[in-house]
């Protein structure tokens, strides 16, 4: 049988790095939703397009083709892995996200990948909206002051100039944002097991799912 896993939470949360530990353990076709929107903010901005202009944002989705290889985001073949993950997306993402025809259009495709493949996808509304009904669901959380260290730690170890302050007040500033905005707000389903990663490392959350996961299997 295939099984799935949703894993929502707010970011910086370690959401990547858990989902490609236990896609590669169970094999799982690992898809960063989070990416996706990412890469439409990125062309927008590219074109100068804000968030109300709604016809041409469509456009641009509806251009954009886009597959995952391993844990990377090809656009129309380009990969754009790198640029997507620049603070500059990370300050304008959510703007973009909220944008019900936007998650309209992504949310099918994520769903269409799920049809064929076994996955792990991770985002904002997998276990609400885009898998309801995956096989696992986890919903990871850390206090913003923790998620922001982690942030901060992981662009300054890929020579990103950044400050910590600034980290912090953009994870405030998305998570308020994903977490009011009128479309698949960003909050725990109600079947997901929620794990609080404050005083967990990476292994730790990761050696929890593993857990959680093996013991629903044997006991199916
Ligand atoms: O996961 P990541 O931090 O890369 O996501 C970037 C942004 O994309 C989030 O802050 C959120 O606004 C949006 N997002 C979303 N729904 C998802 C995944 C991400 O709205 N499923």
């Amino acid at each position: 049988m295939g099984i799935s896993v949703a894993i929502d939470g707010p970011a910086g949360a370690g959401k990547s790095t858990i989902a490609k530990i236990i896609g590669e353990k169970f094999n799982l076709m690992y898809i960063n939703t989070g990416s996706m929107y990412r890469a439409v903010a990125l062309k927008a901005m590219n074109e100068n397009i804000t968030e109300n202009n709604i016809d041409d944002l469509v456009k641009i989705v509806e251009s954009l083709e886009m597959h995952f290889e391993e844990d990377r985001l090809f656009v129309n073949n380009e990969d754009l892995t790198d640029m997507i993950n620049m603070p500059i997306i990370s300050n304008n993402v959510s703007k973009y996200a909220a944008v019900p025809e936007i998650r309209k259009i992504l949310v099918k495709l994520q769903q269409n990948i799920a049809k064929k493949f076994n996955v792990i996808m991770d985002g904002r509304d997998i276990g609400t909206v885009v898998l309801k009904d995956a096989t696992f669901k986890f919903y990871l959380t850390a206090s913003s002051e923790e998620r922001a260290k982690r942030r901060y730690e992981e662009l300054i170890s890929k020579d990103i100039e950044v400050d910590y302050d600034t980290i912090l007040k953009d994870i405030i500033r998305r998570d308020y944002i994903d977490t009011h905005r009128e479309v698949s707000p960003l909050k725990k389903a109600e079947d997901a097991i929620e794990i609080d990663s404050n005083d967990l490392s990476i292994n730790g959350v990761a050696d929890k799912m593993v857990e959680y996961i093996n013991s629903k299997i044997k006991n199916d």
